[in-house]
């Protein structure tokens, strides 16, 4: 289950959805409950790892979810598909996302103290959580 958070700039009206949280396809599992599924839910960067994982290691269990993140220079957010891959308690593998416009590495940022963010359309630093929409999916 997740949580949609919509932010709002207040100078050119841009609206953006953001998810946190984890969804009907995209929890917590089994990498080999995962592989025999056939359904690639995954970024084909992130399945071909799984399997190539799960050649070498047999209990490998895979957390994914939607996080959102904040580029430490622009300052604009981005939600993302956080994938981890787990083999018994070491960590294989974490997801890493870069910003498209500067190509700084992403830092998970917590939305529950994130009020303002920079808007990704005028730049102007009134994008603000609309708090009247708050949507819950799963
Ligand atoms: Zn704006
Ligand atoms: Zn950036």
């Amino acid at each position: 289950m997740g949580h949609a958070y919509t932010y709002r700039c207040e100078h050119c009206g841009f609206q953006e959805n953001f998810n946190q949280g984890h969804g009907f396809l995209v929890h917590s599992q089994l990498v080999k409950d995962y592989l025999n599924n056939r359904k690639q839910i995954f970024h084909y960067k992130t399945h071909n790892l799984l399997r190539k994982l799960s050649d070498k290691h047999t209990d490998l269990f895979v957390k994914a979810g939607f996080q959102i993140y904040k580029c430490p220079k622009c300052k604009t957010l981005y939600d993302k598909r956080e994938v981890t891959v787990y083999c018994d308690e070491e960590v294989l593998h974490k997801s890493e996302f870069r910003c498209t416009e500067c190509r700084s590495r992403l830092k998970l940022t917590n939305i529950h103290r994130l009020k303002k963010a920079i808007c990704p359309k005028c730049r102007n630093r009134t994008f603000h959580r609309d708090l009247t929409q708050k949507e819950l999916w799963d």
